[in-house]
């Protein structure tokens, strides 16, 4: 089979599928409305995420499906998968959507996370305050990204307003780390279980959003990298994940310590695209397609990524002069703050 299918019409799935056109495959992407991935991909299913029928459709046009994101209900991509390979797998999906869960998962196997309570309802927020002490994170379990759906408490006082601002439960309260930096493991697996990983960058977030990638890792990342890599690996492996898995870490005193993972593509491998001799997209395309996945060794002697974050891309003009910079952008017409636009690449020979 010649044909991908995408579940999602973001950056991510555009990406997946400029990867997957050099390789001479054509994807297929499924999506309640059109975005950034619909300008490179030659077909498109319209359809809401739970719409068994419609997805009955798109399946038989297509020879497998990934996706690129995790924020969706299980229960149809479960359905979906016994019509077409799945890959990742809804295993890989159910684990990384919620807090619970993949905290669960990653503890069984060794990962050592903040300290974190369940918060099912306000009650137990009180009691998870008091077992975890302020500073403190309250998230909720799922639905989260670029930090929405999260709330500081500096002290119990401010429970109330948490509980508020998250609007509601469930959640989960995390202690707050106070890391020295953070970084990530992108790595992928083939069909066949072999794994490749990428050397990990530090990520600086703003506001809760990635900002810029960074690589080589400073040397508390690289004493961390082994048991960070190791760790990913074996949630790989647990998973039976088949394509892309990233794994967020503080690196500090106790770490690493990790945050959270995602069964997919990520942000903070965007720089593989022009910085690593594979990018985490062909890697990606590689695995669901059974095929070997290629080498992850950094192309120069450092690499940086920095997203263009709402009226940033209007800089464009300006970036593009720039010798040797990769400018990248997803071509969505509207720039709200926070909205991820696109992003630059520096890679120094
Ligand atoms: P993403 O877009 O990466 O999926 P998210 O909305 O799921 O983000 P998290 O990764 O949980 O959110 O948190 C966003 C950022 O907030 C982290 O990258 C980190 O900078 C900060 N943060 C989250 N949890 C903690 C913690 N327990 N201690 C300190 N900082 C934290
Ligand atoms: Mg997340
Ligand atoms: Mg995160």
């Amino acid at each position: 089979g010649s044909t991908i299918g995408i579940l999602g019409s973001g950056q991510l799935g555009r990406m997946i599928a400029i990867a997957a056109a050099q390789l001479g495959y054509r994807c297929h992407i499924y999506a309640p409305e059109t975005g950034p991935a619909n300008d490179v991909a030659p077909a498109f299913t319209q359809g809401a995420y739970d719409d068994d029928a419609a997805l009955a459709t798109f399946a038989a046009q297509v020879d497998v499906v990934t996706y690129e994101f995790e924020n969706v209900e299980a229960a149809p991509i479960d359905r979906l998968g016994d019509l077409v390979p799945v890959r990742p797998s809804p295993k890989s999906l159910k684990v990384a959507q919620d807090r619970v869960s993949e905290k669960r998962f990653v503890e069984a196997l060794g990962g050592r996370p903040a300290r974190w309570a369940e918060v099912p309802d306000r009650t137990a927020l009180d009691e998870a305050v008091a077992a975890i002490g302020c500073p403190a994170i309250l998230k909720t379990t799922r639905f989260g990204y670029d930090g929405k759906g999260q709330a500081r408490l500096a002290s119990p006082a401010d429970a109330d307003a948490a509980w508020e601002a998250i609007g509601s439960g469930p959640a989960i309260l995390e202690g707050f780390v106070a890391f020295d930096h953070e970084f990530s493991i992108v790595i992928a697996r083939g069909l066949d279980g072999r794994t490749v990983s990428y050397p990990p960058p530090r990520n600086v977030h703003k506001h809760g959003i990635l900002d810029t990638s960074i690589l080589p890792a400073p040397a508390e990342i690289a004493a961390q990298w082994t048991e960070a890599a190791t760790l990913a690996g074996r949630v790989a492996e647990a998973l039976d994940h088949v394509g892309v898995l990233t794994l967020e870490f503080f690196a500090g005193r106790e770490g690493p310590v990790f945050n959270e993972m995602a069964p997919r593509v990520h942000n903070s491998g965007h720089w593989t695209i022009e910085g690593a001799e594979t990018s985490q997209f062909e890697n990606h395309a590689r695995a669901i397609l059974g095929l070997p996945l290629g080498p992850t060794g950094l192309t120069g002697s450092a690499v940086s990524m920095t997203n263009l974050i709402g009226d940033d891309a209007t800089r464009w003009a300006d970036l593009a002069a720039e010798p040797g910079l990769h400018l990248h952008l997803y071509g969505k017409h509207e720039a709200r703050p926070g909205r991820k636009m696109g992003h630059v690449t520096r890679v120094t020979r």
